[in-house]
């Protein structure tokens, strides 16, 4: 696995119960996955060598992030590697103006975009209404950086100018007006088998991830079954291998755009490692390694997964003794922690919540509690603070 980030080191984690080692190639040995595998290649994603070291007598090539230069891989794949997502597949995860193309030539509900090569294009697009815009840098973003929500058409045309001086490739979309972000995740095998978990919302702060509600609460069927339909299409079309995040939202009026494709494990699939039978880890390796896929059937009526976020002030606590509170006071939160030193606004781990047998996804009350014992585990892990101000001393 390309990256040695926390998506490696939970894919390690299912490699070991599947008898595999997980070889991964970090940047440094502190690397969150380099510090549990024994198989480790220090080197650069974009450093063929460091790749082709990595690659050798391995079953399978595949990726913790999309950074790998497509001309590389194809290098790779020509000396005889099994590249897993193939380059073809992978520049859709890659380049968002290659991405949105092709999904409207697919068919593929996407927001109003177009290339920016000059700032007249912003005024072009805007056609003269001071139109809601979203700029986005075409690649290198991640976790909301490179996208810039502009406030009217005069920031968009700054925000532009910026990028293009910069001598980056940018696109400009409409500003999507929607109810909720969703994101469906599906595997697919090279044997052609797919596999689809439920649909989750996924709530982002400041362009992050910070919770996940599987299944999606109050989500119309069709609503959810077109979803699911659309990721596993998607999938098949362009030829992934491994998982497939199709991040959606929600309109105001009740369809779906796609915003992002993602071709490995995803933020959104978290909750998977305790809510499903099959946790996106494992079915990344299985699909990968050309095995039939596992069940994604989830455990519980609805699991969220809350995001461990390095706080502005970081807590005196030890993690030690914030984890020793957080057991005593909600034995059933699963905790995840990757291994890296806190910083503000980093992720750090990650809290799954499981409801008890009996709810519903559409029952707003259970709902709200599995969140709020979810976020509010996760909230104490980053602050050493508890959201309902309880104290163990009082
Ligand atoms: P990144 O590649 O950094 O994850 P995204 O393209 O996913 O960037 O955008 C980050 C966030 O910005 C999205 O999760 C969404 O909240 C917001 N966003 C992106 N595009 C739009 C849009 N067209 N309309 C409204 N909000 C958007």
């Amino acid at each position: 696995m390309i990256g040695g980030g926390q998506l490696a080191r939970m894919t390690h984690q299912a490699a070991i119960a599947l008898g595999q080692t997980l070889r991964v190639l970090a940047v440094t040995p502190d690397d969150s996955a380099a510090q549990v595998t024994p198989d480790v290649v220090i080197g650069s994603h974009d450093d063929i060598d460091a790749l082709r070291r990595a690659a050798v007598g391995a079953d399978a090539f595949t990726f913790d992030h999309e950074h790998v230069p497509t001309e590389m891989l194809e290098k790779l794949i020509a000396e005889g590697v099994n590249v897993a997502p193939p380059p073809s597949a992978l520049i859709h995860a890659q380049d968002k103006l290659v991405m949105r193309r092709r999904l409207e030539a697919l068919g593929a509900p996407v927001p109003r975009f177009a290339a920016v090569t000059s700032v007249s294009d912003v005024d072009d697009f805007a056609g003269g209404t001071d139109s809601r815009l979203v700029l986005k840098a075409a690649r290198g973003g991640y976790d909301g950086r490179g996208v810039v929500l502009a406030r009217d058409t005069a920031h968009a045309r700054e925000a532009a100018a910026e990028y293009l001086a910069a001598g980056v490739e940018v696109l400009i979309e409409e500003k999507v007006e929607m109810r909720r972000e969703l994101a469906a995740l599906v595997a697919r095998s090279p044997f052609g088998q797919g596999a689809a978990w439920p649909v989750v919302h996924t709530v982002q702060r400041d362009g992050i991830c910070v919770e996940v509600i599987a299944p999606a609460p109050d989500l119309d069927d069709d609503l959810a079954g077109a979803a699911g339909g659309l990721a596993l299409r998607l999938a098949d079309e362009l030829g992934v291998v491994g998982l497939l995040a199709v991040e959606l939202f929600e309109t105001v009026d009740g369809g779906l755009l796609v915003n992002e494709l993602a071709m490995r494990p995803h933020n959104s699939g978290h909750w998977t490692m305790d809510g499903a039978r099959t946790s996106q880890f494992e079915q990344h390796l299985r699909a990968v390694l050309d095995y039939p896929l596992g069940d994604t059937s989830p455990i519980a009526p609805v699991t969220v997964m809350a995001n461990v976020i390095g706080a502005q002030d970081i807590p005196k606590m030890s993690m030690d003794e914030r984890l020793h509170h957080l057991f005593g006071r909600l034995p059933e939160a699963k905790v995840h922690l990757y291994g890296k030193g806190e910083r503000p606004g980093r992720k750090i781990g990650h809290v799954n919540v499981l409801g008890s047998a009996g709810g519903s996804p559409d029952d707003a009350a259970y709902v709200a509690d599995v969140r709020e014992r979810a976020v509010r585990a996760a909230h104490w892990l980053s602050h050493a603070e508890w959201t309902d101000g309880w104290s163990s001393h009082r």
